[in-house]
């Protein structure tokens, strides 16, 4: 289901909020509808994913030395 933020610019209050098409969010502080939608910053909650930063998790060491002339390893 697609969670959006707003921030209200009422009050400024900042939530997330469902929102289907054709329908009008409310703040859920001061109940204004003057709000503003933010990025798509958020996060499944409760769903520990293994996504983004995979790389260079402890060189297994493959032989791929990149110094070269001798420097560090002799
Ligand atoms: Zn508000």
């Amino acid at each position: 289901m697609p969670i959006y933020g707003f921030s209200c610019n009422a009050c400024e209050k900042q939530f997330e909020t469902l929102v289907r098409s054709s329908d009008t969010p409310e703040c859920p502080s001061c109940g204004s509808t003057d709000l503003t939608r933010q990025l798509a910053l958020i996060a499944s909650p409760g769903k520990g994913g293994e996504d983004a930063g995979s790389f260079s998790s402890g060189n297994g060491g493959g032989g791929g030395h990149t110094c070269g002339g001798g420097c560090c390893c002799g």
